[in-house]
């Protein structure tokens, strides 16, 4: 399916360094050195309701990756998947009594809508979970041969114990393992089953469910990780440079995946680096549909918030923190948007080059977007009390936090 448009990533002088970055499977940082062409994939949505501000937060840190790699002039290769087919998509559609089709769509429309907005750098791949069964059934159907997986009533499950490198992407024990698999859609209960989190690669055709063709396997549907597998496979390979997510996906899901991939390829690792961003809450919870505690980023869109100050409000905590969505957040943010625009619509200003040099250091750190924030902090209010003469910089700062940080001045 189609992306979204993308916004120009303005040129700046000189170059960013490398980016060192929180890799969950090793539990420290990693500096990335990918080839000319930087690989990532990031999980995409499940299109049953609008993009709310924990995906935001998400989208923003991968975004920060993509635009470190390209001020270290690389080329990205980015791919994003949509599970436009599953279990909460389905459900959301009987109990609205609407064509999931029509539902996964228009969600899908207004994501891109949300991305365009925020400013997004859009993925070279965009791939649904239905238009991806092509490539998904020949990936299962090879686990399969190669004695990987096991059918209970028809539906194909993965062994774990089919890959000696289970486990090392979340570090999880047996028992934490099963807990989060219960609660994240697998099935540890189901009798027959040979690992109570040995996850589902295709599920055999459900009365009143749509399905496909899955060849040898049968008439059915995929599973969620394989969908994300034969996407990155196909568009990647393996051993791309970074997976993303938000945290709640580093097991079952980004476990799964890695598993799928190494036991299907014979290689290892899928991933270099398995990242991830943390949970933003609402009054003291996780923000998630289940709990209905939403911010929605449309909504915000519709009131008349200026997207520059939603995007200000994500940078303004690290990726990798939990953190609350307040009544506080978004005034801050438009306050600080509003001292940034009046700063650099001077014509002249205090010199920019150290700021330049700082944003780029903060972020090549694991993605420090506060620092980088703190530092324009400074030059703003250097501007304000003591301005100065340098007539590049206004231009300057505005194309530095336009290119690095996705905020149009
Ligand atoms: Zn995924």
């Amino acid at each position: 399916m189609h992306a979204w448009p993308a916004s120009e990533v303005p040129a700046l002088p000189g170059q960013g360094r490398d980016l060192r970055i929180h890799d969950t499977a090793t539990g420290g940082l990693l500096t990335l050195a990918p080839g000319p062409v930087a690989r990532v994939y990031v999980c995409g949505i499940t299109p049953y309701d609008a993009t709310h501000m924990g995906h935001a937060a998400t989208y923003n840190a991968f975004d920060l990756v993509q635009r470190v790699w390209l001020d270290t002039k690389r080329q990205v290769q980015y791919v994003q998947n949509v599970t436009d087919v599953d279990d909460p998509l389905l459900e959301r559609a009987i109990r609205d009594g609407e064509d999931w089709t029509a539902l996964a769509e228009r969600e899908t429309a207004l994501f891109r809508e949300d991305m365009t907005a925020l400013r997004m750098l859009p993925p070279a791949h965009y791939v649904g979970a239905v238009e991806a069964i092509p490539r998904i059934v020949p990936l299962v159907e090879r686990l399969r041969d190669l004695g990987a997986t096991y059918e209970i009533d028809g539906d194909h499950y993965f062994s774990v114990e089919a890959d000696p490198h289970f486990g090392e992407v979340s570090g999880l024990d047996a028992e934490a393992m099963r807990l989060l698999s219960a609660e994240r859609g697998g099935d540890p209960e189901r009798p027959g089953k040979k690992n109570p989190v040995d996850p589902m690669l295709w599920m055999a055709a459900r009365e009143g469910e749509p399905s496909w063709d899955g060849g040898s396997l049968g008439q059915g549907r995929p599973g969620w990780h394989i969908e994300c597998v034969a996407i990155a496979l196909e568009h990647l390979g393996m051993g791309f440079d970074v997976q993303g997510g938000g945290s709640d996906l580093a097991f079952p899901h980004h476990e799964m995946g890695a598993s799928h991939a190494q036991v299907a390829t014979g290689e290892h690792p899928f991933a270099r680096a398995y990242v991830h961003a943390g949970m933003v809450a609402l009054d003291g919870e996780k923000m998630s549909k289940s709990k209905g505690n939403l911010v929605f980023v449309s909504r915000l869109r519709r009131d008349g918030v200026d997207p520059a100050a939603i995007r200000l409000a994500l940078l303004a905590h690290h990726y990798r923190a939990d953190w609350e969505w307040t009544d506080q957040t978004l005034p801050e943010a438009e306050a600080r948007l509003g001292r940034w625009r009046s700063a650099v619509s001077r014509p002249d200003g205090p010199a920019a080059d150290g700021l330049l040099t700082e944003i780029r250091e903060a972020l090549a750190e694991d993605l420090d977007s506060p620092a980088a924030l703190a530092a324009v902090d400074r030059w703003a209010e250097r501007q304000e009390v003591e301005g100065g003469t340098d007539t590049g910089a206004p231009g300057l700062v505005s194309r530095a936090v336009d290119a690095l940080l996705g905020v149009a001045l």
